[in-house]
């Protein structure tokens, strides 16, 4: 049922008017031309983790990149993460409209396609308690978007050892200390020599993304990215 409405060719929420501001659309769409333009588009960024950056940094990285480079080669983020992407994905995840999911990874398709082209896309893994309480996870519902439309196959093989209390609202200490060793890959993943992009919906410490980087790093992966739709500033 889900895969059916992922694959549909259109994602009709509201047929003929903008989601956002309910204007009426003629093509078919399901954001007015005017909306979109005014989603928040990621700006000037890092180059390493796509942080958010004032103005471009000297060095084209932030100071954190710089100082202790992460585990991953590069973060292709879509938008900054603030009004109105914040409340669509928060509807994605939370009430699960997955359909909003699968809109937003649609809308992300063309900056996303600029990214340099991995071998597979790795989405973090859920452990399966929450996934059995949230009904799916996120990052599986983007990964399955972008898959065919790009022509890149999904690797189901990481997973996460541990059932951890949920992020939001942690310090980046607890963040860290929560993700340690909480993902692993299955024994025969065929990962050597591969260029990995790890999905997920949002970037917020690059914590996440850290850990799961060093897994496919260890497993000999030859590059790794990482593609969001969000990073938060
Ligand atoms: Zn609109
Ligand atoms: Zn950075």
């Amino acid at each position: 049922m889900v895969n059916s409405l992922l694959h549909r060719a259109s994602f009709h929420l509201l047929p003929g008017r903008c989601l956002l501001c309910l204007a009426h659309t003629l093509a078919a769409a399901d954001i007015c031309t005017g909306c979109h333009d005014e989603l928040p588009w990621l700006g000037p960024h890092c180059q390493r983790c796509a942080l958010p950056l004032g103005s471009a940094s000297r060095h084209g990285q932030c100071g954190q990149c710089l100082k202790s480079p992460p585990q991953f080669d590069e973060c292709a983020a879509v938008w900054e993460y603030g009004y109105p992407i914040d409340q669509l994905i928060s509807r994605f995840k939370y009430q699960r409209r997955q359909l909003y999911g699968s809109l937003l990874s649609r809308l992300a398709l063309d900056r996303i396609r600029a990214a340099s082209r991995p071998d597979l896309l790795a989405p973090v893994p859920m452990h399966w308690r929450r996934r059995l309480q949230r009904g799916f996870n996120q990052a599986d519902i983007i990964a399955r978007v972008w898959s065919p439309l790009l022509g890149i196959p999904v690797s189901t093989d990481l997973y996460r050892l541990h059932y951890n209390p949920p992020q939001q609202g942690l310090s980046a200490k607890q963040r860290r200390h929560n993700l340690q060793a909480a993902f692993a890959l299955r024994k025969n993943a065929d990962i050597a020599g591969k260029h990995v992009a790890i999905i997920d919906d949002v970037v917020t410490t690059a914590a996440t993304a850290n850990s799961v980087a060093a897994i496919l790093r260890e497993a000999g992966a030859r590059r790794v990215s990482v593609w969001c739709l969000a990073r938060t500033p």
